[in-house]
């Protein structure tokens, strides 16, 4: 038993009893953990705000042996998330956009395994999604394709998985989302399944992959674009959770910009 400190990020509520819950953090210093939260329902707790979905704080807790519960002692709010604000238009999207980027932070990755470059990665998108220059497909692609990369299952954008050729200008692939690649058109069979993917969105996922989260939010997509790449995104994504992300259906960019 010892008492540990750290920067998280809320990711996941649980109720546990009538007055606790089991809060599931991101944090800087441990990667992704869970700790009871003890009177975090009562009205006036004693950890207020910093237990709100994705707010972010200076935490201490008791870190037990696997298997049994950590213990949260203390929780000061540094960041909350709050995308609703004036000169936000789309604010409910950048809300949903956040439960969606929780989802992605709680399903891959593990306990105790820590990456910082994943928590700032995520504070950094946090971010984004609160400011209003910043557009929020762009950010999520994004998102998508750097926390991929950072656990070492980006799929390999720069040619065929199978004949190695490179991506031609007016080409169309297919994404090979068992291998985790794509195909040019000599290449592909009926038995590789995969979704579509023209050479422009190609491009445009490269540009994506690495630099920084606000030179990406800067990035202005076409809803037809946006559409693309995130459903390639999402693909991927996918294949690594087992499942389709559940807070994804909140997510349209389609109609928003
Ligand atoms: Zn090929």
């Amino acid at each position: 038993m010892s008492l540990e400190k750290a920067n998280a990020i809320v990711i996941r509520q649980a109720d546990f009893s009538e007055s606790s819950r089991v809060i599931t953090f991101f944090s800087r210093e441990f990667g992704k953990f869970s700790a009871l939260a003890k009177g975090a329902k009562r009205l006036k707790g004693p950890f207020d705000a910093a237990l709100d979905l994705l707010s972010e704080g200076r935490i201490v807790f008791i870190r037990r042996p696997a298997g049994v519960l950590n213990l949260l002692t203390e929780a000061r709010l540094t960041t909350r998330f709050q995308p609703q604000q004036p000169g936000i238009s789309d604010g409910l999207l950048r809300m949903y956009a956040g439960c969606y980027v929780a989802e992605l932070l709680n399903g891959l990755t593990e306990d105790f395994d820590a990456a910082p470059e994943i928590f700032d990665l995520a504070t950094a998108l946090l971010l984004g999604l609160s400011t209003p220059e910043c557009h929020v497909s762009a950010l999520i692609i994004h998102f998508e394709l750097s926390l991929l990369q950072l656990t070492g299952v980006l799929p390999d954008l720069s040619g065929c998985a199978v004949c190695g050729g490179s991506v031609e200008p007016s080409g169309r692939y297919v994404h090979w989302v068992s291998q985790g690649g794509l195909l040019c058109q000599n290449c592909r069979r009926e038995e590789y399944s995969g979704s579509s993917v023209s050479t422009g969105a190609v491009e445009i996922l490269r540009r994506l992959t690495g630099g920084t989260t606000d030179l990406a939010g800067r990035v202005r997509l076409t809803p037809a674009q946006a559409e693309e790449c995130h459903r390639l995104a999402v693909s991927a994504v996918s294949h690594i959770l087992g499942r389709r992300p559940q807070t994804l259906r909140y997510l349209q960019f389609s109609s928003h910009h």
